[in-house]
């Protein structure tokens, strides 16, 4: 009998938070191990087609970093590096774009199907969405002056196109989002799946912008996984970035929180991918999962 009511009383918990989100549109950032472990998968995709069915709008945009590696090395590509950083040359972004808006854009859009959403899988080329030219990076050079270096097909967004996305979404479908941008001539660029996320959440004004990783959220101390920072306002940033606390792939993670904030997004996220439904908990709970930064 408890059972039954600790039952009934968890779904009570997430009332509060359905009414809120009601007709709300929540984008998440899928990838890390969310997307690799079958189970994990599962149980995201659960969550995400649980939030369409209750009346949320949820928009995925996915990464794909470890399947564009395997199938690198599968075929032979070798990768040529500049200061450490991979160039995306045009062999390169050849497969970059058949693995991510080909086979794993297909395959999230199949399991969201076969759990009972209905999906569309679009990339940023679809409909114009993701406008998008060649990001130079600023890499040191032999006498250690930071200058902007060419590394291939890699893109910053110029500009998003949401009407598809937003009629899509309002049809009753969940658009799951490659983030692969086109260039003036309509040539392909990579884009960081954060970057794209949080674009998009602005472009769609959305109320959350989730983003889903394989650490607890963002530690103080990363050797201590105890040290999460559960909430971090956007003004500690720049010095969390500058003293080396913020680093690597955290810190598009942590700038696309920044700038959606800034950008009208309502509320920002990381949390842990690893933890199975940590969306749900995330979106219907009161539990904090990760670390919100807030403005
Ligand atoms: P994803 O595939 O989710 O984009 P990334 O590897 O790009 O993952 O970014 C997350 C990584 O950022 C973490 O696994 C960790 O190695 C690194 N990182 C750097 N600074 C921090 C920090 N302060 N807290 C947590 N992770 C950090
Ligand atoms: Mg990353």
């Amino acid at each position: 009998m408890l059972k039954a009511l600790e039952k009934a009383g968890i779904l009570v918990e997430a009332l509060p938070y359905i009414k809120k989100f009601n007709g709300k549109t929540v984008v998440i950032k899928y990838g890390g191990a969310a997307m690799v472990n079958d189970q994990l998968k599962e149980a995201v995709i659960m969550d995400i087609v649980l939030m369409k069915f209750v009346g949320i709008h949820p928009v995925l945009v996915h990464g794909g970093g470890p399947e564009i590696n395997n199938m690198l090395k599968r075929l032979g590509i070798q990768s040529h590096f500049i200061q450490g950083l991979r160039v995306t040359d045009e062999a390169t972004m050849e497969i970059v774009e058949m693995v991510l808006a080909g086979k794993l854009n297909k395959e999230i859009v199949a399991l969201i199907q076969r759990f009972g959403g209905r999906a569309v899988g679009l990339c940023g080329k679809d409909g114009g969405l993701m406008q998008a030219k060649k990001r130079f990076e600023l890499v040191k050079n032999e006498a250690g002056e930071r200058v902007p270096t060419d590394i291939g097909f890699v893109g910053d967004v110029v500009k998003i196109n949401p009407e598809l996305v937003r009629e899509l979404s309002d049809q009753g479908y969940i658009p799951v989002i490659a983030p692969i941008g086109a260039g003036e001539k309509g040539e392909a660029y990579n884009i960081n799946a954060d970057t794209a996320a949080g674009e998009l959440a602005q472009a769609l004004e959305a109320d959350k912008l989730v983003l889903l990783t394989d650490v607890e959220g963002i530690l103080k101390d990363f050797h201590d996984k105890s040290s999460i920072i559960s909430s971090l306002q956007i003004d500690e940033v720049p010095n969390l970035v500058e003293s080396g606390v913020i680093a690597s792939g955290m810190i598009p993670k942590v700038q696309c929180c920044v700038d959606a904030l800034q950008g009208g997004v309502g509320q920002t996220h990381i949390i842990d991918g690893r933890i199975p439904h940590s969306l749900l908990l995330e979106v219907f709970t009161d539990k904090g999962v990760g670390t919100m930064v807030v403005k």
